[in-house]
């Protein structure tokens, strides 16, 4: 069993390569985002305290985050491990995250900031079951319909151009001294992130199998 962070800015196909190591590998995504934005579409008290803050491209506040993280981990089994997406996103809640179990190894999915404003603004989600989508890189075989389930297909509120901008922003100030913070524990494995993600999948899935499964 192998827990593993995925880092990088917003666009780097972090969610995508879970998806994709969950349904070839096993490996349990747990993205605060995506449970951040369950909560918005069904109201709850927590919703409710984090939707401005997503809407503006801010991070949510730690404690909240971190207790939704202890929750998920608690109420989900996960007998091959955990790929944590899109947290830690701070050193207070990396700091946390060392409380709550073990890391074995941390993926730095980097890209640059023209590539991931591209896949941002092109980027399209199924309301029903969250798969990913881009207009151009990776359409859907019906306009606006999900392959998968014939979902209705939508964009993101945060996708728009400008709340991009201060997602890559929040990234670089707040996120980013994570890379050191790992990299001094010897966990950090870089990955070019500007390719797509069927390789970044292939690349991760390999170096788990050699350096951190048991
Ligand atoms: P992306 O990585 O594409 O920016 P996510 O889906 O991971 O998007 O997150 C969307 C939004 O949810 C963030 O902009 C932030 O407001 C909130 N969020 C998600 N994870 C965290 C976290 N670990 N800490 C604080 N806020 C978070
Ligand atoms: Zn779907």
């Amino acid at each position: 069993m192998i827990n593993a962070i995925f880092i990088g800015p917003p666009g780097a196909g972090k969610g995508t390569v879970a998806s994709m190591l969950h349904d070839e590998c096993g490996y349990v995504p747990l993205s605060t985002g995506d449970i951040l934005r369950r909560a918005v579409k069904e109201g709850t008290e927590l919703g409710i305290k984090a939707k401005d803050y997503m809407d503006r491209g801010e991070l949510v506040p730690d404690d909240v985050i971190i207790g939704i993280v202890k929750e998920y981990m608690a109420t989900n089994d996960s007998a091959k491990g955990f790929i944590f997406d899109g947290f830690p996103r701070t050193i207070a809640q990396a700091e946390a995250l060392q409380e709550m179990t073990q890391i074995d190894c941390v993926f730095l999915l980097d890209a640059s900031e023209d590539v991931v404003i591209e896949r941002l603004s092109g980027r399209r989600v199924c309301k029903k079951c969250g798969a990913i989508y881009h207009i151009k890189n990776h359409p859907p075989k019906v306009e606006g319909v999900c392959d998968i389930c014939g979902g209705e297909l939508y964009q993101r509120d945060d996708d728009r151009e400008q709340t991009i901008r201060m997602r890559l922003r929040v990234y670089r100030e707040q996120t980013a001294p994570l890379i050191d913070f790992y990299r001094e524990k010897g966990l950090l494995v870089d990955i070019d992130a500007n390719r797509d993600a069927v390789e970044n999948a292939r690349e991760i899935a390999d170096y788990i199998k050699r350096h951190c499964s048991n």
